[in-house]
C-alpha cells in the first residue's frame, strides 16, 4: 500500500504531500502542494466521504495541480495546492476536527494557504483560523473577502465579452442568445448582469424554484438541458456541472462560444478541446474564466480591497485575448494555449529566480 502511494505521488510533479492523521480529533486529511515557484500554494479544502484514501489522494493531486495553472494564468503570485478531509461534512465535522486541520496547515509555515471548497463553509474557516493565519475565504465582517460568487460571475461576464470581441468583433450582449445551465450562486448573478445588458436568456436548473426565480426576475426562457445543448445560441454557459461537454453533446451543439463558470466542463480535456476546435466552437477555458473567485480570496492576503479585486477580475478580458491570439497563431485549442502560457510563466519565473 505504502509503496503504491509513494509511486503515485512520485509519478506526479508535486513538491510536497502531507498526510494528516490525528486520532484524537478523528482527522484524516491530505494536503498536496503542487508548485510554489510563483508563491505560496493557495487552494481550498474539500471535505468529502471518499471511499478510500487512494481516492482522496488521486483527487487532491489532480485538484492541486489545477490550482497551479489557475493561479499562474491569473497572474497571481501564488502557487497551487489543495487539501481534502476524508469524511462526511454532514456528520463527521466538528470544531476539534477543523482546528486539528488548522494546526496541520500552521505546521507548513505558510507554504500552503487554505480556503473554502465543497463540503466546507465560511463558518468552518473561522475554526481553522483559530489555529492558523494561513487561511482565506473569511467573512467580510471578519476582514475577509466574503462570498466569491459575485466576482466569479463578473469574471464570466468579462470573459464572454472577450470571446465575443474575438469571435464576432462585438462586445455588446444586446439581443444575443445566451443559454445558462444552472442558476446557483454564480448563475444567478451572471443572469442578472446579462439581463441588464439586454441578452435573450434561455436556461435550465434541476431545482425548479431556482428556475422559477430567474424566469420571474429576468424573463429567462425555460428549456430542458437537452434543448440547451441543441439551441442555436451565441453563447452556451455551463454554470452547474462538470463533464457537460463531451463527444455526444459536441455533436449536437450549434453555439458559437462556450463560456461558463463550472469547473471541469470538458469530459476529456485534450480530446474535447480538439473536437470543439475542429467544429469552430470557441471554448473559453473554464479555469481562466472562473478565476474571479480565486482573485477575490487572493486579495485577502494583502488586506481585502473590493475595488482592487474587481479591477483584477476585469483583467480576465486581456488574459483571454492573449490566450485566443496564442491559440490562433499556433493552430492549437484555447485550452492547450492556456496551459502552455501558464507553464511558461512558471518556467520563466523559476529561471529568473535562480
Ligand atoms: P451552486 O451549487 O450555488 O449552483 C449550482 C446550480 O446548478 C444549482 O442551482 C443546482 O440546482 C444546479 N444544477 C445541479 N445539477 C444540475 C443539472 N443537472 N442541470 C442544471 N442545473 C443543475 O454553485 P455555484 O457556486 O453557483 O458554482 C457553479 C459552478 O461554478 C460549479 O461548478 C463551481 O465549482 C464553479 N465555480 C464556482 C465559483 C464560485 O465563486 N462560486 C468559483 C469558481 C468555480
Amino acid at each position: 500500500m505504502v509503496k503504491g502511494v509513494l509511486k503515485r505521488i512520485s509519478e506526479t510533479d508535486h513538491e510536497q504531500v502531507v498526510y494528516c492523521n490525528d486520532s484524537s480529533s478523528g482527522l484524516k486529511a491530505i494536503i498536496a502542494i503542487h508548485n510554489t515557484v510563483l508563491g505560496p500554494a493557495l487552494g481550498g479544502c474539500r471535505m468529502y466521504p471518499y471511499k478510500s484514501e487512494k481516492d482522496a489522494l488521486v483527487d487532491v493531486l489532480r485538484l492541486s495541480r489545477g490550482m497551479t495553472y489557475k493561479a499562474s494564468i491569473a497572474n497571481l503570485n501564488l502557487g497551487g495546492g489543495k487539501a481534502v478531509i476524508i469524511g462526511d461534512p454532514n456528520s463527521d465535522k466538528s470544531e476539534v476536527l477543523l482546528r486539528s486541520f488548522g494546526s496541520f496547515v500552521e505546521s507548513l509555515n505558510g507554504k500552503y494557504i487554505t480556503a473554502e471548497d465543497v463540503g466546507m463553509s465560511v463558518h468552518d474557516m473561522e475554526f481553522i483560523r483559530m489555529e492558523t493565519n494561513h487561511v482565506t475565504g473569511i467573512k467580510r465582517a471578519m476582514g475577509g473577502s466574503g462570498d466569491p460568487s459575485i466576482l466569479t460571475a463578473y469574471g464570466v461576464f468579462v470573459g464572454m465579452q472577450a470571446a465575443l470581441k474575438k469571435k464576432l468583433g462585438i462586445t455588446s450582449l444586446r439581443d444575443l442568445r445566451v443559454g445558462i445551465q444552472g442558476f446557483g450562486k454564480v448563475g444567478y448573478y451572471l443572469c442578472s448582469r446579462l439581463h441588464k445588458e439586454g441578452a435573450i436568456i434561455y436556461g435550465y436548473d434541476i431545482d425548479q424554484s431556482k428556475l422559477d426565480t430567474v424566469v420571474d426576475e429576468f424573463g429567462v426562457i425555460p428549456v430542458s438541458n437537452e434543448e440547451l445543448i441543441n439551441l442555436d445560441l451565441d453563447i452556451f454557459s455551463p454554470c452547474a456541472l462538470g463533464a457537460v461537454i463531451n463527444p455526444t453533446t459536441i455533436k449536437k451543439m450549434k453555439c458559437s462560444i462556450i463560456a461558463g463558470a463550472a469547473n471541469n466542463q470538458l469530459e476529456k480535456e485534450s480530446r474535447d478541446s480538439k473536437l470543439l476546435l475542429s467544429k469552430k466552437i470557441m471554448y473559453v477555458p473554464d479555469y481562466v474564466i472562473n478565476a474571479g473567485g480565486l482573485m477575490n480570496v487572493a486579495s485577502e492576503l494583502q488586506g481585502y480591497n473590493k475595488d482592487k479585486a474587481r479591477y483584477q477580475v476585469e483583467g480576465i478580458y486581456y488574459i483571454l485575448m492573449r490566450i485566443f491570439d496564442y491559440a490562433l497563431a499556433n493552430n492549437i485549442s484555447t485550452l492547450e494555449a492556456s496551459n502552455l502560457l501558464a507553464e511558461r510563466r512558471i518556467n520563466e519565473f523559476a529561471k529568473w529566480h535562480h
